[in-house]
């Protein structure tokens, strides 16, 4: 048997949700049993060594992907969550998107003090919702040291947005285009 690609296992979506977009769906990558072990390997590998103490995941794919790492890597989990869905005290980071604004929160006390932090999502597109997760988790305490998706878009600039923090930025594959 060989294995399958990580980008095999992707189903592209043309324009969706409006025109003009190519959305890279995982779910696709996610339902498949190797699919999505080989994935989780393969984030938890690239980090071999390294030293981190929790695991962060951005709504709602990267608490997939991030939770599956956490638990891999023995380590806690930080839900990074969309406005407004968190029941205790919470702080928010506002980020621009295409047309306006939008808000990520996590739990006030949800990062330890002074924690080495490894940041997950299923994509990384422009960097916007990552960076903004990054600069939640920093004014939370921790320090964001590396990020890992399984899709870049390289054409749209999230790599550089988030190593202008100093974070290593890890991907499993990547497409063309935006
Ligand atoms: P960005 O903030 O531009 O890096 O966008 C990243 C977030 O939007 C991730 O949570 C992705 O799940 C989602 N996203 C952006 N572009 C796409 C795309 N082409 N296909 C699938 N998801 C996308």
């Amino acid at each position: 048997m060989t294995l399958k690609k990580i980008e095999d296992y992707i189903r592209t979506i043309p324009d969706y949700p409006k025109p003009g977009i190519q959305f890279r769906d995982v779910t696709t990558l996610l339902s498949d049993a190797q699919g999505f072990r080989q994935s989780v390997d393969a984030l938890v590998q690239l980090h071999v060594g390294a030293d981190i103490d929790m695991v962060a995941g951005i709504e709602a794919r990267g608490f997939i992907l991030g939770g599956a790492v956490a638990h891999q890597l023995g380590k806690g989990f930080i839900p990074v969550r969309k406005k407004g869905k968190l029941p205790a005290e919470t702080m928010g980071q506002e980020y621009e998107l295409e047309y306006g604004t939008d808000i990520v929160e996590i739990h006030t006390d949800a990062v330890t003090k002074g924690a080495n932090v490894l940041l997950v999502d299923d994509l990384i597109a422009t960097g916007g919702t990552a960076e903004a997760a990054v600069k939640l988790i920093g004014r939370a305490g921790g320090n964001v040291l590396g990020a890992s998706f399984v899709v870049e878009l390289p054409a749209l600039g999230g790599r550089d947005r988030l190593e202008g923090y100093d974070i290593e930025v890890l991907s499993l594959c990547t497409f063309e285009g935006d």
